[in-house]
């Protein structure tokens, strides 16, 4: 929750890893209206598990690590209802929403071929749901972030089928927001990446592997079913990090013509601020 992406939206730090003072930022200064995600580690002091226990099995180096105080509970005196699990978020009323649903990251990295995980208490779609019950209460209007980051994580881990995996997540995430946007012919949809990971491909099954940083070639990358298909392809990665590759936006609703062409990725800034605020606001 307090990670790069939405962080750029709601706070502003020297340093990205200042995750208890974004924290702190969301409730305090941005005051977010609907904050829902992991990091739980980031709002408990250290020996305050919170809900989600310290030193757990799936991965005993995550604990409480907050450096400004119960966050929680402050947020809990400034008129949040927090919530833990996907029944409490079901359940939950009121404008101001604060949901943390595990420790840290919303997936286990391991190394290739030992089973990274992926199975998140609260689905990203049922969060979305959630956020669109609640936000548009507000007659003023309201601007969503949702980010899918396990697409990221498991690209950097070179994990085609979890990669899949996270970006149905996301599908479903944006069929969510469509779903809206048609009731409420009002609201902008814009579906983005900040950036490649993986320097991926698609491949046919049973090519040689390029999967980099020395990386062997495992049952994580293929092959996969063809939808309305019977033939499959595999996946193939040029790296472990970022790339420079060109990515795809769409956008439906009004404004959204003015994110057609190719541009740097900081122009959806100044439109996004343009279409918020009017133009003299720059
Ligand atoms: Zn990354």
């Amino acid at each position: 929750m307090t990670d790069a992406t939405p962080a750029a939206f709601a706070a502003h730090t020297a340093n990205r890893s200042a995750q208890s003072d974004i924290a702190k930022q969301y409730i305090e200064q941005s005051q977010v209206d609907v904050v829902l995600g992991v990091g739980e580690d980031y709002w408990y002091p250290a020996g305050n598990p919170g809900y989600y226990p310290d030193h757990p099995a799936e991965d005993p180096e995550e604990a409480s690590k907050g450096t400004q105080g119960n966050l929680v509970e402050r947020a809990k005196q400034l008129g949040y209802t927090y919530v833990r699990t996907a029944d409490e978020l079901k359940q939950a009323s009121g404008r101001k929403l604060l949901g943390l649903f595990a420790n840290e990251e919303i997936f286990q990295q391991r190394p290739e071929g030992e089973g990274d995980v992926y199975n998140p208490v609260v689905s990203l779609p049922d969060m979305t749901k959630k956020a669109l019950d609640v936000l548009p209460q507000n007659k003023k209007g309201f601007f969503l972030v949702v980010e899918e980051e396990a697409i990221d994580e498991m690209s950097h881990e070179n994990n085609g089928s979890l990669m899949i995996k996270a970006g149905q997540q996301l599908d479903q995430a944006v069929a969510v927001a469509k779903q809206y946007a048609k009731r409420h012919p009002d609201t902008l949809v814009l579906v983005l990446a900040d950036h490649e990971c993986g320097g991926l491909t698609i491949e046919t099954p049973g090519g040689t592997d390029e999967s980099g940083d020395g990386k062997t070639i495992s049952g994580e990358d293929g092959p996969f079913a063809i939808a309305r298909s019977s033939q499959t392809f595999a996946l193939d990665w040029t790296t472990t990090s970022h790339t420079a590759a060109d990515v795809p936006l769409t956008a439906m609703g009004p404004g959204a013509e003015r994110f057609v062409g190719v541009y740097e990725n900081k122009r959806i800034h100044d439109i996004l601020e343009e279409l918020l605020f009017g133009k003299g606001r720059r």
